[in-house]
């Protein structure tokens, strides 16, 4: 069969944004691993997070009165541009900038600060709940990356939503952002699943994955309009409600083409275990 250009694109769109939630949702583990494992008041305290440098480049960048506490570095695997995480006690927004070669987010933590609680669990708190907005600003961070010259053309014509609160929604890049943010937010545990579900992993790994497999077909599996509403439950509702009509057709179509791809693939699965006698699937289905 032979699909035409149009369709196509479309699956080779679907797939660029499972694999950008992919490399979000890393960057997202990456940091809470790394903030669970790491003694941050103790960094703090002897500066080998070298605050200079994070108060010359970063500082009043977006929150004049925050403290920059951490600086967490990570290359990428496709670019050398380094990604560094600043939380801001005093802060209240979340945000992306970029300075020469370096990219960085600031998290401010003002709605969520608790006297008397390690820094630690604060931030692991915050990282939590603030989950969406963290995957929206790295989603920046990605298309920075990805497309240089074209996120710097994209930058000219951008609004922020005090100049202009539905050319703010509506700009490309707030539009991928906001995208993969919903969109990732449904998607992420089953396409941890799906990578547990082959061979090599531990026998209750994939037990849990063949059972999340089958409990996401009788939910999704055939019912599309399901999983639309779930995404936009996902999205947060200034967005919803600034979106033209047009953009709004756009995207769902985006996560139609997503939901595609996902339900194929679990009916496939689905199949191949049941052929193969796999006994969690003789239990799940
Ligand atoms: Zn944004």
């Amino acid at each position: 069969m032979k699909l035409s250009h149009r369709v196509a694109h479309r699956y080779l769109k679907a797939r660029q944004d499972r694999e950008l939630i992919a490399q979000a949702n890393k960057i997202y583990k990456d940091l809470v691993q790394y903030i669970t494992k790491t003694d941050i008041s103790q960094m703090a305290l002897t500066n080998k997070l070298e605050p200079v440098a994070v108060g010359r480049v970063y500082w009043d960048e977006v929150e004049g009165e925050g403290l920059p506490l951490v600086r967490f570095s990570k290359n990428t695997p496709h670019s050398n541009s380094d990604l560094s995480f600043i939380f801001h006690v005093g802060g209240t927004k979340t945000y992306m900038g970029t300075q020469n070669q370096s990219s960085y987010i600031g998290v401010g933590m003002r709605g969520y600060w608790v006297e008397g609680e390690t820094l630690q669990d604060q931030i692991l708190y915050v990282l939590k709940k603030e989950r969406g907005d963290i995957i929206h600003e790295i989603t920046h961070y990605l298309d920075y990356v990805r497309l240089r010259r074209g996120h710097q053309k994209a930058k000219d014509s951008y609004k922020t939503p005090e100049e202009d609160r539905g050319g703010y929604f509506n700009h490309p890049l707030e539009l991928n952002a906001y995208f993969i943010q919903a969109l990732s937010g449904i998607t992420e545990d089953i396409e941890e699943q799906i990578l547990f579900v082959g061979k090599g992993g531990r026998v209750n790994d994939h037990q849990v994955a063949v059972f999340s497999i089958s409990e996401w077909l009788d939910q999704y599996g055939n019912n599309f309009s399901k999983f639309l509403k779930s995404f936009w439950v996902k999205a947060p509702r200034n967005f919803k409600t600034m979106l033209t009509p047009e953009n709004k057709k756009r995207f769902e179509k985006r996560v139609y083409d997503t939901w595609d791809k996902l339900q194929r693939q679990m009916h496939q699965i689905k199949k191949e275990l049941i052929s193969s006698n796999d006994p969690a699937a003789l239990l799940a289905f």
